[in-house]
């Protein structure tokens, strides 16, 4: 299936957009953004000088709710948020690494466009008291099958997940789900709002 070009906008340009809004705003979030880092797959830093700390204003309440949904009901608990508006352009630069490879299921072929690069899918986690991240028995971006929600109950009655990282991904989904957020079959930490087919008709692709 093809998909008509959308309309662009620059990531450097958001901020001057009413569609966007900055991760900053939710004071009840925390940002970690690991491809502003070099603690992703591909060991360096994609974003920079860029500001990828943003999502579309409709994503962006709808996180809000989340945060609000876990503020009053595990106060101790904060969402962090991992990766939100990603370039289309570093979409495109993720795929050359990955292509061919096992990790390639992980990543959106950037002819299909990534719901990333529209800011309507964040890739998030959960912080304690303490701010450090609830064990959710994989890390963010392990490319294997215990990333998989779909398979959670197998892989706890394998021994391979504890019944404590299916409760933290529950908390999560929760969290989420009362935002209006969906989450994804592969990937504990993704999720995306919005119809994806209507996002990738009718909003905008950053670039
Ligand atoms: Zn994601």
């Amino acid at each position: 299936m093809s998909h008509p070009a959308p309309p662009t906008i620059s990531i450097d340009a958001l901020g001057s957009s009413p569609d966007f809004r900055a991760l900053g705003t939710l004071p009840q979030v925390r940002v970690d953004l690991r491809y502003a880092s070099t603690r992703n797959l591909l060991g360096h830093d994609l974003y920079s000088p860029h500001d990828c700390a943003w999502l579309h204003a409709e994503a962006a309440a709808a996180l809000e709710l989340s945060a609000q949904w876990l503020q009053a009901h595990h106060p101790e608990l904060r969402l962090c948020v991992l990766d939100a508006a990603r370039p289309h352009r570093v979409q495109e630069l993720f795929w050359t690494h990955v292509q061919g490879t096992s990790m390639e299921r992980y990543f959106a072929n950037p002819a299909r466009r990534s719901i990333h690069s529209f800011g309507m899918a964040v890739d998030l986690t959960l912080l304690d008291a303490q701010g450090h991240e609830l064990d959710m028995g994989t890390g963010f971006d392990d490319t294997t099958e215990l990333s998989h929600p779909a398979l959670e109950d197998q892989l706890a009655a394998q021994g391979l997940l504890r019944s404590e990282h299916l409760r933290h991904r529950a908390l999560l989904r929760h969290a989420m789900q009362h935002g209006g957020w969906q989450g994804i079959a592969t990937e504990w930490w993704h999720f995306d709002f919005g119809d994806r087919e209507t996002v990738r008709a009718r909003y905008q692709l950053i670039v």
